[in-house]
């Protein structure tokens, strides 16, 4: 509990308290745009991973209706570095930043910098910030990014360092400001947390344990999003396959995913993260007898190797993995495999290797984002013994790389020649005249088109296959 909230007049229940909130630090913000003579501006920094791209999305709508503007540059009035933890090399990054920030902020005192994210989540970071960088004015992390508003409000009125970490979510709230990046896609959240503790990952301790969304939450979300202009969205979680399991009244991802599916101006769903473990047959079906979910699927690997996977406590063997996949090809043939892969993880010998190398000559996926290990302080994996001379883990990565890029020259240029529908997305910046457009598998392509198209889904015959990407022409709107 802190200062303000002894007045009487504040709002208990939420979204109610933070739009008073919202509306408290707006004054605030107007008093000092008087004063300077200009509006504020702020700019929010994301690192990481899909979730945050949308809590930032959050975090700027909220911004915006206490009276910011948004601004690329970090010497705006308000700098947020929304952070991400999933590697000890990002943690440095941000204190590099923050090195800036400082002589920035020498130069503007009255500006404000404000941190949140996975990496606020652990305490000796905090710590560390609240010793080495008392310049910072704010700090929060993943469970309350809805209350900005309140914490600005605070900080403002305080004038010294607001710290609010919460060890875990207390409440999921609804239905505060948005500002999305894109007018015609949109991530939307249908779980936070994770409950897997994979040995190598930090997101368990920082984001929490699993907490789904209520599907009427979800559902009133994508039909206003659609009722402004949205066709595709993207439904967010670390594990989406295992959506539900806490409801009161439990359901599952493939019951969600069909219910979305009959929104009628949504034209496009897709979902991340699957775990292998955790796909169902309901979900391979609901897949294919929903039209509206794109033909691709990312479902990381991590290591082909059992006896690895156990070690990262993935619940997986390589054989499982594989029946999966069979399993979905067969139920639908077209779809584009994507995956994660992880080289010289702890113990992991030449013999493991080539099992991952065996599973990526098997499944032809059309890329994998290939990552060396890195040591996370704080999970089991970075405490396990043999952890992987570096020469070799570069070694194996270079060679994996080299199978996997080849493989995805091969298979990326399947669809060449063929018309396929394009959700036209943006200019394309190396050709003038020229948009670009993601297919339903997720491929790009470059085709001439007019802005006026973006946010459409048009015909384009795929005439060349550039190995990653297409070039075409547009057959019609
Ligand atoms: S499933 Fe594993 S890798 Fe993914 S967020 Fe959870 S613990 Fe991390």
């Amino acid at each position: 509990m802190n200062q303000i909230d002894n007045n009487n007049n504040i709002p208990t229940q939420e979204p109610q308290r933070q739009l008073y909130f919202i509306e408290k630090a707006g004054e605030l913000v107007r008093q000092m745009e008087g004063q300077k003579g200009r509006r504020l501006t702020a700019c929010i920094q994301t690192f990481g991973c899909q979730m945050n791209a949308r809590d930032s999305e959050k975090l700027l709508g909220i911004l915006e209706q206490v009276g910011f503007v948004e601004s690329e540059r970090e010497d705006a009035d308000l700098v947020l570095y929304n952070t991400c933890t999933v590697r000890d090399n990002a943690n440095q990054k941000v204190y590099g930043r923050l090195g800036y920030l400082n002589n920035l902020k020498k130069k503007n005192p009255d500006m404000l910098v404000a941190l949140c994210g996975c990496m606020m989540q652990e305490p000796e970071v905090v710590a560390k910030i609240k010793k080495s960088y008392p310049f910072v004015d704010l700090i929060f992390g993943t469970h309350n990014i809805f209350k900005l508003a309140e914490l600005l409000y605070e900080r403002l009125q305080r004038k010294k360092m607001v710290i609010d970490i919460w060890d875990a979510a207390e409440t999921i709230v609804e239905e505060l400001p948005v500002e999305r990046k894109y007018p015609f896609k949109s991530g939307v959240n249908i779980m936070f947390g994770c409950n897997n503790f994979c040995s190598y990952c930090i997101v368990p301790y920082v984001r929490g344990r699993e907490r789904s969304r209520r599907p009427e939450d979800i559902l009133a979300e994508i039909r206003r999003l659609a009722a402004d202009g949205v066709v595709e969205i993207m439904l967010l979680g670390q594990n989406v396959n295992s959506y539900g399991k806490n409801l009161e009244q439990p359901m599952t991802f493939a019951q969600l995913l069909r219910q979305v599916g009959e929104i009628e101006e949504i034209k496009r769903i897709r979902f991340m993260t699957s775990h292998p473990k955790d796909l169902s047959e309901e979900l391979i079906q609901a897949m294919k007898e929903t039209p509206k979910v794109c033909r691709h699927l990312h479902l990381p690997l991590q290591s082909g190797s059992t006896r690895i996977l156990q070690e990262m406590n993935r619940r997986y063997t390589k054989e499982q993995y594989l029946a999966l996949v069979d399993r979905i090809r067969q139920a639908i043939p077209e779809i584009s495999l994507t995956t994660d892969i992880i080289v010289g993880f702890p113990g992991e010998t030449e013999e493991d290797f080539a099992e991952t190398m065996d599973v990526v000559r098997q499944v032809r996926y059309d890329s994998a984002f290939t990552f060396i290990y890195s040591k996370r302080t704080g999970t089991p994996a970075a405490a396990m013994e043999h952890q992987v001379l570096q020469s070799a883990v570069k070694d194996r990565f270079a060679r994996l790389l080299r199978e996997v890029q080849t493989i995805s020259a091969e298979v990326c240029g399947r669809d060449a020649g063929t018309v396929q529908k394009v959700l036209a997305e943006s200019v394309d910046d190396h050709q003038e005249g020229f948009l670009t457009g993601r297919l339903d598998n997720n491929l790009i392509v470059h085709f001439p088109g007019t802005v006026d198209l973006i946010g459409s889904i048009v015909e384009v015959n795929l005439a060349e296959s550039k190995g990653f990407y297409y070039m075409g022409s547009m057959i019609r709107s």
